[in-house]
């Protein structure tokens, strides 16, 4: 017998994306000097609601379903942020995203503050019905914790405009006759004829190229025969990806969640598109392109890259091997911090989630007001608005940038923090 005992050494834990908001927030709250009080403040959430809620499944047997809503700050508006499918969803996947919300909608201007939630689940194995059911539910359980002027959700990953016409007509539906048609900018993203804006499906996706388009024009460079890769070939990859190709640039590989393509010579985004649609939503045997080992996928030959899905995609393990110079950050958060310390390093630019994705929520915030106001807009007056309105932020964020000699990400940060900042100096805090 001998009394030594063996201890486990604890494993390092595995950096989640709170971590990285956290640090990319405390980074720029260093170089701005923010408030103490305030930035005791942002550094948590206000609001975090978790439910598990019964439905009943087309086999007439009930499943516990949880689902999540983190309101993290209002101070400018009512909660803004996306709500997504997906079985990574928890508390602290909800927390970040919707910290990133609060940044993005101060950022871009918007009277908005930040939210994100969604519902731990693989929305793959479930028929039409069932997730209507599923939304169904979750929307009457979160009950007045979403309002058209409190907390406004819209579509992420694996949820669409679908997802949001059902929320729609179930909070409408808890509403007095009366008070229905006035409920319907509850959610954004809805088809449009059913209160939805014209272009705010390819609203993201069009912003992402935007922010792409400009920082090409500020190196007088042109985008014509640029090569660029796209992770995530959902809403945001795609129209990114569509619009770049438009402006003569090439795609030379795609990553989804079931596998990755390539073809130097190029892959046609709307053949791409056409196959996906056909096959179950997966672009896996494209006859255009060849199949690939996804763990090499970001080490591609490429100008540009877009990762255009899940968080923490771009890491230590594979920041070394990117060959692109630019990468567009279409998802929200898909580098982490110590991979971003390796691309800077490398003097690889980023254009940081928070501005370059932003073109989703502002699209939604024309959508809201074009419900808000009775109005109907039309695809030219709004593509051009949100041309407008991003121009202005990446001005702002450039301009920042090279003045204080910070990457774009401290500089948007720095932006967003320091208007949130102003809101809380000018109106104090209750009681
Ligand atoms: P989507 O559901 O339409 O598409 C997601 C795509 O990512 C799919 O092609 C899917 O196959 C792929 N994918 C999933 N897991 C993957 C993995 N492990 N590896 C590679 N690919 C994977 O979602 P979306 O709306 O396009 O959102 C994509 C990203 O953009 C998310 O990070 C989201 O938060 C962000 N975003 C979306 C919007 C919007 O308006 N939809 C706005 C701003 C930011």
């Amino acid at each position: 017998m001998t009394n030594e005992q063996t201890v486990e050494k604890p494993k390092p834990l595995k950096r989640g994306m709170l971590d990285n908001v956290l640090e990319q927030f405390n980074s720029a709250a260093d170089k701005i000097d923010l408030n103490p009080n305030v930035r005791k403040i942002l550094s948590i959430t206000n609001t975090e609601i978790i439910i598990h809620f019964p439905v009943r499944m087309d086999n007439g047997e009930v499943e516990v379903f949880t689902g999540y809503r983190v309101q993290h700050n209002n101070a400018l508006g009512p909660y803004k942020g996306g709500l997504r499918y997906h079985p990574t969803v928890d508390i602290d996947a909800a927390r970040a995203l919707a910290m990133w919300m609060t940044w993005k909608t101060s950022l871009a201007g918007l009277p908005y503050g930040g939210a994100k939630g969604g519902i731990q689940i693989d929305p793959s194995i479930y028929s039409k019905g069932e997730l209507e059911r599923i939304t169904r539910r979750f929307t009457y359980a979160l009950g007045e914790n979403i309002g058209p002027e409190h907390d406004i959700p819209a579509p992420d990953v694996n949820t669409n405009d679908q997802t949001m016409a059902w929320i729609a007509d179930t909070y409408m539906s808890t509403k007095s006759t009366s008070e229905r048609s006035k409920n319907q900018h509850v959610v954004t993203g809805k088809p449009v004829g059913s209160g939805g804006l014209e272009g705010r499906d390819r609203a993201t996706g069009y912003g992402v190229y935007l922010t792409i388009k400009f920082w090409s024009e500020k190196n007088n460079e042109t985008l014509k025969g640029k090569k660029f890769i796209v992770q995530g070939f959902g809403n945001v990859g795609y129209w990114a990806a569509h619009f770049l190709e438009n402006e003569g640039a090439l795609l030379v590989g795609v990553q989804d969640a079931f596998g990755s393509v390539q073809n130097q010579k190029g892959i046609t985004v709307e053949d791409l598109f056409n196959y996906g649609k056909a096959n179950n939503g997966s672009i896996v045997g494209f006859p255009e392109a060849s199949a690939m080992e996804g763990k090499d996928f970001f080490a591609l030959d490429c100008d540009i890259c877009i990762p255009a899905a899940l968080g923490n995609q771009i890491t230590k393990d594979n920041a070394r091997s990117i060959k692109a110079s630019l990468i567009a950050e279409g998802a929200n958060g898909p580098t982490d911090v110590e991979g971003e310390k390796i691309l800077i390093e490398r003097g690889i630019t980023i254009i940081p989630d928070i501005m370059c994705n932003s073109g989703g929520v502002i699209g939604s915030y024309f959508e809201w007001l074009q419900n808000r106001n009775g109005e109907l807009w039309q695809m030219d007056e709004i593509l051009e608005k949100l041309e407008k309105k991003l121009r202005t932020t990446f001005k702002k964020v450039t301009a920042y940038s090279e003045e204080n000699n910070i990457d774009m990400r401290t500089a948007a940060f720095s932006i967003a923090i320091a208007r949130i900042e102003k809101a809380y100096i000018l109106r104090g805090i209750f009681p």
